[in-house]
């Protein structure tokens, strides 16, 4: 059943408003404003509150369920985060303010970037970018700077093994450099045999993502960051599995030159449908003067009686500013609030349940679903959806199962190295409980898949809507689905 829509609701007459008798003469309303064929639905209050909420709760949310969705790190966003942001001093500054007005603001930002530079172990930090793309953009960017800076213009190859995200062989050839791929080993490490054979003098570095996306920490990383580094070529950390790091390991340490956050996934601001994300960029001291400008810096050092004076410095060979202003801000609000409430000790805590989260659920599903790579996970693991003795039944069909039991499924089909990969993903919010009831959904619905796997081909079986045509349905959105001359 697919809710009525607003005209289908409306009734002449009806109105949720009435206004006082005009107690001042009446002037003709501007007829050429008014279209005639645009119907203005008549509906009482209670008629457009519930028609709303009825259509909020077609929408799946990290507040009505879990979201074990691999890679998305799809944890609680606590309601402070919300508060905070919404705090008149800080939600109602202009971008456009002199620096003396906002200094709050950028006391804010230059802790918050402090922060993040200790949690990384990283120089410096730009708060710019919008998400972790374009943070990855911005790393790229910054790569070709430094190779052409040194007059080292050979450099045309980016490195990227084969378990990455879609968006760093994007980022690559967008910021032109030729993709050269990177086979993974059999422990779903790096391939160092293969990496040594397309290290050369024209390599401008690897993307790396570590712990990788199999939720893998690369044993070999040093020897893998070593390898690029003796080739001349610098390394990318794509940092969006930093959930399972915090307060344990830091990639500036680990010899990483340049890495993106996603403050969306690791530091709990909402997205997937629920606002802009936030990919701050933090860069080993050899790579500081390429960040994009402006960023937050102290001007005047203060006193026991003054406080310092914050304002914007452009870095010495920047790439230039990548986003308007300065990021976005109500993210960096929200981020701040959750470091700040979590603290240092707390922040190793959140990595440390992350990953004891995920092995409890891989221990109590491991015996029904296949694990490609055999090794104690980190924040996430993945199996495979698919079994030889129940060959009709597959990863996606199992994903639209799990939602007749009410939870949103794991990411489907990525990484591309595990054939029908369910990358599954509970984050350290999540309570025992919880977790045990979506080991027992799984597990059922793999014997399911074997007694009677029609019953997962036609799932799910409660939604307004079954199986859509996921590509068309992303590629033609249809947001108006009324239109009053065919309705009429
Ligand atoms: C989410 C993700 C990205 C991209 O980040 P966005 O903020 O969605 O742009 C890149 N790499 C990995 C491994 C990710 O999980």
């Amino acid at each position: 059943m697919t809710e009525p829509t607003i005209y289908e609701l409306s009734s002449p007459g009806r109105r949720g408003v009435r206004y006082p008798d005009s107690d001042v003469p009446q002037a003709p309303l501007p007829t050429d404003f008014i279209r005639k064929d645009l119907p203005m639905p008549e509906l009482s209050e209670l008629d457009v509150v519930r028609h709303f909420t009825n259509l909020s709760k077609l929408n799946y949310s990290i507040d009505g369920g879990f979201y074990p969705l691999g890679s998305c790190t799809m944890k609680y966003n606590p309601k402070v985060n919300e508060q905070t942001a919404r705090l008149p001093g800080l939600a109602f500054t202009h971008p456009l303010q002199p620096v003396e007005t906002v200094q709050g603001d950028l006391a804010l930002m230059f802790e918050l970037q402090e922060w993040l530079k200790e949690i990384s172990g990283f120089a410096s930090m730009t708060l710019q970018p919008a998400a972790g793309a374009q943070g990855e953009f911005v790393g790229v960017m910054i790569i070709r700077a430094y190779h052409l800076s040194r007059h080292d213009t050979k450099r045309k190859k980016i490195l990227i093994p084969d378990s990455a995200h879609g968006t760093n062989p994007a980022t690559s050839a967008m910021a032109g450099f030729d993709v050269v791929g990177v086979p993974s080993d059999a422990r779903g490490n790096v391939d160092l045999e293969e990496l040594k054979k397309v290290c050369d003098d024209q390599v401008a570095g690897l993307m790396l993502t570590n712990p990788n996306t199999l939720g893998l920490f690369d044993e070999n990383v040093l020897e893998v960051i070593k390898i690029v580094h003796e080739a001349g070529g610098l390394i990318y950390g794509d940092g969006a599995n930093m959930n399972a790091l915090l307060g344990i390991a830091r990639p500036g340490d680990l010899g990483i030159d340049v890495m993106h956050f996603n403050l969306h996934k690791t530091f709990s601001t909402p997205h997937g449908g629920g606002g802009p994300g936030s990919g701050p960029v933090g860069v080993a001291k050899h790579l500081a003067d390429f960040l994009p400008a402006p960023i937050v810096d102290i001007i005047e050092e203060g006193d026991e009686d003054t406080p310092p004076l914050y304002g914007f410095v452009t870095p010495s060979k920047t790439i230039g500013r990548v986003k308007s202003f300065y990021g976005h801000f109500g993210m960096l609000v929200r981020t701040y609030t959750y470091i700040a409430m979590h603290g240092p000790d707390g922040m190793r805590k959140i990595a440390e349940n992350a990953v004891l989260n995920a092995n409890y659920l891989l221990s109590l599903v491991r015996d029904k679903y296949h694990l490609a790579y055999d090794r104690i996970c980190m924040h996430e693991f993945v199996v495979e959806g698919h079994w030889g003795d129940a060959p009709e039944v597959h990863a996606l069909d199992i994903s639209k199962r799990l939602m007749d039991y009410n939870f949103h499924p794991p990411t489907n089909y990525f990484p591309l190295i595990v054939p029908e990969a369910l990358m599954i993903e509970p984050t350290e919010t999540e309570t025992k409980q919880t977790i045990e009831a979506f080991a027992n959904a799984l597990n059922k619905i793999a014997d399911e898949a074997h007694s009677d796997p029609q019953l997962l081909k036609d799932a799910p079986h409660n939604t307004p809507i079954g199986r859509l045509d996921e590509v068309r349905a992303a590629k033609e959105l249809v947001l108006c689905c009324w239109m009053p001359e065919q309705n009429a």
